[in-house]
């Protein structure tokens, strides 16, 4: 199935919109009020991947993952509680979800997991950054897991960031491996988005930049709201 994607002119529309709206909020010095929930709304719930201990990828100038991740989510959040979308963040600074003492990779993955099933009505998230052995590869690329709400929300987010961000990219959404811890154990919908390679000197570049943190949330804000209106009915 072929989702259209969001039009530039819509995308710089929703991002002036946002910037208003952050000015006025800061002026205003309050938090904006989240929209009554009705037993049927869903939580976004967002996970920055690593923290801690656990950096993930590193570029070439030793910029690592696990910031990137956070800085994107954070945007993220600020754009789901703009839109007054019940929302949740796996970790909000450079920790991991287990002790330091006995942290294992594993053992994180699991609470990370179980954070996303306490949720009420769960929408996973999680942001990652790629890497590859050679500087060429770049691009964004969305995994889902299986079921057709997470593919439908996997294929409408990674159509919306390739047509907006990497327009001469060629990758497709892709259903995710098995080895692939949380998305494999997740029965609600659920998502990764490789936001870009660390490992690409351009891809690089752009992804430390606010203004293109702001566009990918910005984006995945705009495809979770595509995804509900197609899918949620109330
Ligand atoms: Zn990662």
């Amino acid at each position: 199935m072929v989702y259209k994607p969001i039009g530039k002119r819509r995308i710089l529309l929703l991002l002036l919109v946002l910037t208003v709206l952050s000015a006025l909020l800061f002026l205003l010095g309050r938090k904006q009020e989240t929209a009554a929930v009705s037993a049927n709304s869903k939580t976004l719930v967002i996970d920055p991947g690593h923290g801690g201990i656990d950096s993930g990828a590193l570029g070439a100038d030793g910029t690592r993952e696990s910031d990137i991740n956070l800085a994107i989510a954070l945007k993220l959040r600020a754009v789901a509680e703009l839109y007054g979308q019940e929302n949740t963040l796996i970790r909000q600074d450079d920790s991991s979800k287990c002790d330091t003492e006995d942290y294992s990779e594993h053992r994180d993955l699991e609470c990370r997991t179980a954070l996303v099933c306490a949720a009420r009505n769960p929408v996973y998230i999680s942001i990652h950054q790629n890497h590859f052995p050679t500087a060429q590869a770049g691009g964004a690329q969305v995994i889902y897991a299986s079921g057709t709400d997470s593919e439908t929300l996997g294929r409408i987010t990674h159509e919306n960031i390739i047509h907006a961000l990497y327009p001469h990219c060629r990758r497709v959404a892709e259903p995710a491996a098995k080895k692939l811890y949380i998305l494999s154990h997740l029965q609600c919908p659920a998502i990764l988005v490789e936001c870009g390679f660390v490992s690409n000197p351009s891809d690089l570049e752009n992804l430390k930049r606010p203004t293109f943190q702001t566009s990918l949330a910005a984006l995945m804000m705009a495809s979770y709201l595509q995804y509900l209106q197609n899918t949620v009915r109330i």
